[in-house]
């Protein structure tokens, strides 16, 4: 017993140790049969494919693979076999689809799908998605990619592009990749639909799916009908009053009312995965012989005391036609006679006393995908004694899973990626509405100094934690440039509504800025910006002295911000590459999306500006930051200043200007609305009346003639 189980632990050991060594010898192996072929493309890249390939990733994609064997056609693939038979194919979203990330370059994703639609695994040979570099960690890049591991050609479930959360649309755009491949593949190199891809609905009739007969009635695949003697009775006395009934003959046989009259049923015998299911490939096809190119073979059984079979089709008065049934569609009768039928044996597990096949040629004109009815007709006498007959209809619906349906139009990745993101879109809604709010109440919120201050505090937070560090939500100068380029290279609305955060906040930065100037963004919505506020607000409260930065000095400060932002976006059209460093002026990435997990150079630069914040607020809005440059000079055309000032601000009293974090209040009492972010600091002093001298002075005058009142009376 012992000896058993350490026989079993070394097996398995054995087994995992080797896993490796196998698919290395799997890749050692040529791909190229001994007969060598013509190198088109397809064989070209099914090679590279096996190029790329390591043990490691090998056994990632598909595991158990013994042998590749090049696949002949597009789109390229390698057939994976083993234990000498085909288990499945390989390929990449490269080689099949050309997958294209957020980056718009091609990853190189390859996944293993075995025969039956299911696939195997998956391994990310190369990209150039900035997933690491958004914080996403590697074990949970892992998790995603191991996703594809249980998934198959109808539910990519599995996947999960929420793992990688600041690169979900990298993620989306791979789970999207590899469905739209594993299609490809499948429908090219297992069921050989690629070049005729059903454009609508048909029959199929060669698609095989081992069912029971009981899962066939359980499907609808047949149907039936049943009717006891009292039944048929009542049938006939509604149609033809008291006493009618069917013929007497029909009731020899018969011991009680609840006998069966009738006992039908019927299907339709072409499709192969109810016809050979029930019959066998080799009767099936016996079955068929008669249909012609797309004819039809329904069957009829029939047990009870009613026959649809009588022997009329043997009688020339009748045409020799089978007058107790009809079909009909759509008011369009399908008759039958002796020439039309067969009489067949029993199936499996579904036999009956009267059971035939009838055939209808292609011309003929039934369709199968719609529903047809098997109309009884039964005859009878009326209470008077006059010849009647009752009609009694079973209706044939087949099942979608005998039809060949279009595959349904895939849903466009950004429809999937706003359907996810429901819950975040929502969050950021009620942002964005307390935001508003504040600019819409603001005459009265700026009354209450505590309040107001806790308020601006609490949205700073919120922005800097949930929008910023959770969310990666950050605009940066790189969404810009998408905007900038958008006309010239081709890039849709689509692309913009792949990350519903950042879509959702672009729109509404542009809106206010229309409106109001960048402030409402740099203010109020910038996570970098709520940082560097934050930590200056902390650093006053520890009475870090705070530099004063002359109005000379500023002013030639302020134009390195606009000389950025000139840069920084011009470059995009000279050098992408030189854009992108040039856009490490920004940040952003290092502090708020990959938090200080970046190389020292580029974490020493973010800690300086931020260091720089504490003495000078805002420093790196004010004075370098490109996106606020952007912003400020596209804001220029806001429709409102809605900034209060009084005659005496400038004149008799520069409390604002001193007051004013950003140095944007000039000596003479205007608003720098270029430089202003809207944080209503100098509002809150306008209606302050223990700080504001006019106010003071007015209020004087108030207490001075109230107290003069007081005393005259
Ligand atoms: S100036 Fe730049 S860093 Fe400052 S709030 Fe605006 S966008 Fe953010
Ligand atoms: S104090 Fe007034 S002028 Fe200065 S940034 Fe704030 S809102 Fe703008």
């Amino acid at each position: 017993m012992v000896a058993g189980v350490v026989r079993v632990v070394v097996f398995r050991l054995a087994a995992i140790a080797a896993a490796p060594l196998v698919a290395a010898a799997v890749l050692a192996a040529p791909a190229i049969p001994a007969a060598a072929q013509d190198i088109d493309v397809n064989t070209a890249a099914a090679l590279a494919l096996k190029e790329r390939m390591t043990p490691v990733t090998l056994e990632q994609a598909f595991p158990g693979a013994e042998a590749l064997e090049l696949v002949n056609g597009r789109p390229p693939a390698l057939a994976v076999m083993i234990g000498g038979e085909v288990a499945g194919h390989l390929f990449s979203t490269k080689d099949t689809v050309n997958a294209t990330g957020y980056s718009g370059v091609a990853f190189d994703l390859v996944a293993g799908l075995r025969l039956d639609g299911s696939l195997t695994g998956a391994a990310l040979l190369w990209h150039r998605e900035a997933i690491v570099g958004r914080g996403v960690p590697e074990e949970r890049l892992d998790d995603f990619v191991a996703g594809f591991g249980a998934t198959t050609l109808k539910s990519f479930r599995a996947v999960r592009p929420d793992l990688l959360k600041r690169a979900t649309v990298s993620g989306r755009a791979m789970k999207a990749g590899v469905r739209s491949a594993a299609r490809v593949v499948h429908a090219a190199h297992v069921t050989g639909t690629l070049n005729n891809p059903v454009a609508e609905p048909t029959l199929d009739r060669v698609g095989f799916v081992p069912l029971t007969t009981e899962q066939l009635w359980a499907a609808g695949s047949i149907t039936g009908t049943q009717v006891s003697i009292r039944e048929i009775i009542k049938i006939f006395e509604k149609a033809g009053g008291d006493g009618a009934r069917p013929d007497r003959n029909f009731f020899r046989g018969a011991r009680t009312m609840d006998d069966l009259f009738i006992d039908l049923a019927t299907t339709l015998v072409s499709p192969a995965s109810i016809g050979s299911n029930l019959y066998g490939d080799g009767r099936h096809k016996f079955m068929l012989e008669r249909q012609g190119e797309n004819g039809l073979v329904v069957f009829l059984g029939s047990g009870g005391q009613f026959s649809f079979a009588s022997n009329s089709h043997f009688q020339v008065e009748n045409d020799y036609l089978f007058t107790r049934f009809k079909i009909v569609q759509s008011g369009q009768e399908f008759r039958f006679t002796r020439d039309d039928y067969r009489r067949v044996s029993a199936g499996v597990g579904f036999s009956y006393k009267d059971s035939m096949i009838f055939v209808l040629p292609a011309d003929a004109g039934l369709d199968p995908l719609q529903p047809y009815d098997i109309v009884l007709m039964i005859p009878g006498t009326t209470e008077a004694g006059e010849a009647m007959v009752v009609e009694h209809t079973l209706t044939y619906n087949l099942p979608d899973m005998h039809k060949l349906l279009p595959p349904p139009p895939p849903i466009p990745v950004w429809v999937e990626a706003w359907m996810t993101s429901q819950v975040d879109v929502s969050i950021l809604a009620v942002l964005l509405l307390v935001v508003t709010a504040v600019f819409v109440f603001q005459d009265s919120l700026v009354r209450h100094r505590r309040f107001y201050v806790a308020l601006r505090m609490g949205v700073l937070a919120f922005t800097l934690g949930w929008l910023g560090f959770y969310m990666g939500g950050q605009l940066s100068v790189v969404n810009l440039w998408a905007i900038v380029q958008a006309p010239f290279a081709g890039i849709g609305l689509s692309t913009f509504l792949l990350d519903p955060l950042i879509f959702v906040l672009t729109v509404y930065t542009a809106i206010t800025m229309f409106v109001l100037g960048r402030g409402v963004f740099c203010g109020w919505l910038c996570p970098f910006g709520a940082l560097q506020e934050l930590l200056n607000k902390t650093a006053q409260f520890l009475h870090v002295p705070q530099l004063r930065v002359s109005a000379v000095v500023q002013e030639r400060l302020w134009v390195v911000k606009y000389l950025a932002a000139v840069a920084v976006i011009g470059l995009i059209f000279v050098s992408v590459d030189l854009a992108d460093r040039a856009a490490e002026l920004e940040p952003f990435k290092t502090v708020i999306t990959v938090k200080l997990q970046r190389e020292w150079p580029f974490v020493t630069y973010a800690l300086a500006l931020l260091a720089a914040g504490l003495f000078v607020e805002r420093f790196y809005c004010r004075f370098l930051c490109p996106l606020g440059g952007s912003l400020s000079l596209a804001g220029r055309v806001r429709m409102f200043d809605w900034l209060k000032r009084k005659p005496q601000c400038g004149t008799q009293c520069r409390i604002c200007e001193s007051d004013c974090p950003l140095g944007a209040i000039q000596a003479t009492g205007e608003i720098n609305f270029n430089e202003c972010l809207q944080c209503l600091d100098c509002q809150v002093d306008y209606y302050d009346d223990e700080r504001c001298p006019p106010l003071i002075q007015r209020r004087n005058r108030k207490e001075a003639y109230s107290a003069q009142r007081y005393s005259t009376t």
